[in-house]
């Protein structure tokens, strides 16, 4: 991979784990400076080892602890990014989570805990990034972009998923959220988009992949025949945050395997 995001600064929120540290990683052998976000206490050792392996390979960044359905938590964030680094280049918008239950049976903090991670926090992320993105402008030493936003959707955007209203509705609503931004953005040069994982191996979906048997069942759902990697979707962030992309704004871009051309009419419905 060359060093096409060299000299810029990125943001990748969730990136103790899963698909964000795997971008965190893909971001920093890119070239940029990374800033790993962590959650809870017991996240740091983890945001730590994946800054330790960034800086031993040369890269650069720093660990932040920080809830991000929290605002003054986010606008802390931001001001330690700004005193680092004087800017930003990239917002990953990556942390969320899902609380599963029936709908007859979900409760209030169900849905708001989702819809406060997943829907809430890539909204003030996304916000500090473009206010950000904005007073600087266009550096063409940088970027031919002022600032590259990339939420991370779901295939739950567009399959509704019973069981899991409270996940599927942030989704959804990060589908709009990213359209409007990109729509309402795109005149200052800041571009915004979303990555729509289907089915990637890590830590949220435990339960989908766990024994053969759940493997196979959810292996029903995927034409291609595999469940994704955490780089698979790591190498598209580093597409969508370079210039290699830079025409592509109010885009998603499903990386699933197929999850999303309805596999139950493969064979005639
Ligand atoms: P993960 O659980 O490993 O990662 C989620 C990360 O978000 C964790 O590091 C967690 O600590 C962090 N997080 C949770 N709440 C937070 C908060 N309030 N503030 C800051 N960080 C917080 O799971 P993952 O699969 O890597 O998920 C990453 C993203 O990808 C999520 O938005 C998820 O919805 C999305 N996604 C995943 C899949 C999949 O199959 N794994 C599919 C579609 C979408």
């Amino acid at each position: 991979m060359g060093k096409q995001l060299q000299g810029q600064v990125a943001l990748v929120t969730g990136s103790s784990t899963g698909i964000g540290a795997a971008v965190a990683r893909a971001l920093a052998e890119a070239g940029a400076a990374v800033i790993i976000n962590y959650h809870s206490d017991k996240s740091k050792g983890d945001a730590e080892e994946i800054l330790e392996e960034i800086k031993s390979a040369g890269g650069d960044g720093f660990v932040h602890q920080c809830d991000i359905s929290k605002e003054e938590e986010v606008l802390n964030m931001f001001s330690a990014i700004l005193s680092r680094y004087g800017t930003l280049d990239i917002a990953v918008t990556n942390a969320g989570i899902q609380q599963d239950a029936p709908f007859l049976e979900m409760t209030l903090e169900q849905w708001n805990a989702v819809i406060g991670t997943n829907l809430t926090g890539q909204f003030l992320c996304a916000r500090e990034a473009a206010k950000e993105f904005k007073r600087r402008g266009v550096d063409g030493s940088r970027s031919k972009a002022a600032g590259k936003i990339i939420c991370m959707s779901s295939v739950h955007e567009v399959i509704p998923w019973a069981g899991h209203v409270n996940y599927a509705a942030s989704k959804g609503g990060v589908k709009l959220l990213m359209q409007s931004m990109a729509q309402e953005l795109a005149p200052y040069k800041i571009r915004v988009n979303s990555l729509a994982p289907g089915a990637i191996k890590t830590r949220i979906n435990k339960d989908a992949w766990d024994t053969p048997e759940d493997e196979k069942k959810l292996l029903e759902l995927i034409p291609y025949g595999r469940i994704g990697a955490p780089e698979d979707i790591a190498k598209a962030a580093v597409w969508l945050a370079s210039d290699e992309s830079d025409y592509v704004t109010g885009t998603t871009l499903f990386i699933d395997g197929g999850m999303t051309l309805y596999p139950g009419f493969a064979d005639n419905g």
